[in-house]
């Protein structure tokens, strides 16, 4: 089983994933940090974020190791990922990448911006995780506080509406909700709300396929 989650950032959709994940026992990938390890190899080499070139030999040479590494979680790292995951061949390079994690049993959770309608057009549930940008740039900032790093709600929320631009409007798997995905407004829930309404929509799309 495939369970596909999309949204824009810091809408929830990783930890509605790894829970989900946890829930049903599946393997789950946020594919967030192969963009983010990507762009801290541009970063680290001091080369330019749009070398096509650069970028897609970073996407192929990746070590699925280095993606528990924090230094993936800064905002810097993240603004950086989304503008190489914007180049066309960065996101050929890793497309196998996560159709092969897809596929493996008993089932895979896989958290994004273009899972449900890219990376696994046919997955078994669709989810479309939204929230309020003034709430997501609140949770954002709070988590980076714990972190220790220095963070301004504002220019966290300013990130934000830049980044759900750049990922909604760019020519390559736009971050867009696929027609058959579930919707789920994340803004006035708490973790286990969000959690019990995605196993909610799970559990309806199973159940509907049995009754078949
Ligand atoms: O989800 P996260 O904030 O870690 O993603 C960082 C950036 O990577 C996003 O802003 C987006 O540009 C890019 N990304 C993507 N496709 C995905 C996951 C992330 O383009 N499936």
């Amino acid at each position: 089983m495939i369970i596909a989650i999309d949204g824009p950032a810091a809408s929830g959709k990783g930890t509605l994933a790894r829970r989900l994940a946890a829930h049903y026992r599946f393997h789950h990938l946020d594919t967030g940090v192969i963009y983010r390890a990507v762009a801290r190899a541009l970063l680290e080499a001091g080369a330019d974020l749009n070398d096509e070139d650069r970028a897609a030999a970073a996407a192929e040479d990746l070590d699925p190791a280095a993606f528990d590494d924090p230094a993936l979680k800064s905002q810097r790292v993240g603004d950086a990922a989304s503008v190489v995951s914007a180049l066309p061949r960065v996101r050929a390079a890793l497309l196998q990448f996560q159709r092969r994690f897809a596929a493996q049993p008993p089932g895979a959770v896989l958290d994004g911006r273009d899972i449900g309608t890219v990376i696994c057009p046919e997955a078994d549930v669709k989810i479309f995780v939204v929230a309020d940008a003034e709430v997501r740039a609140r949770r954002r900032t709070l988590e980076a506080l714990e972190r220790g790093e220095a963070a301004n709600e504002a220019e966290v929320l300013a990130d934000i509406l830049r980044r759900d631009a750049r990922d909604s409007d760019r020519a390559t798997a736009p971050l867009k909700r696929a027609e058959d995905a579930h919707l789920l407004d994340n803004s006035h829930l708490d973790i286990e709300g969000g959690v019990r309404a995605a196993i909610a929509i799970v559990e309806a799309v199973r159940a509907g396929r049995s009754g078949v």
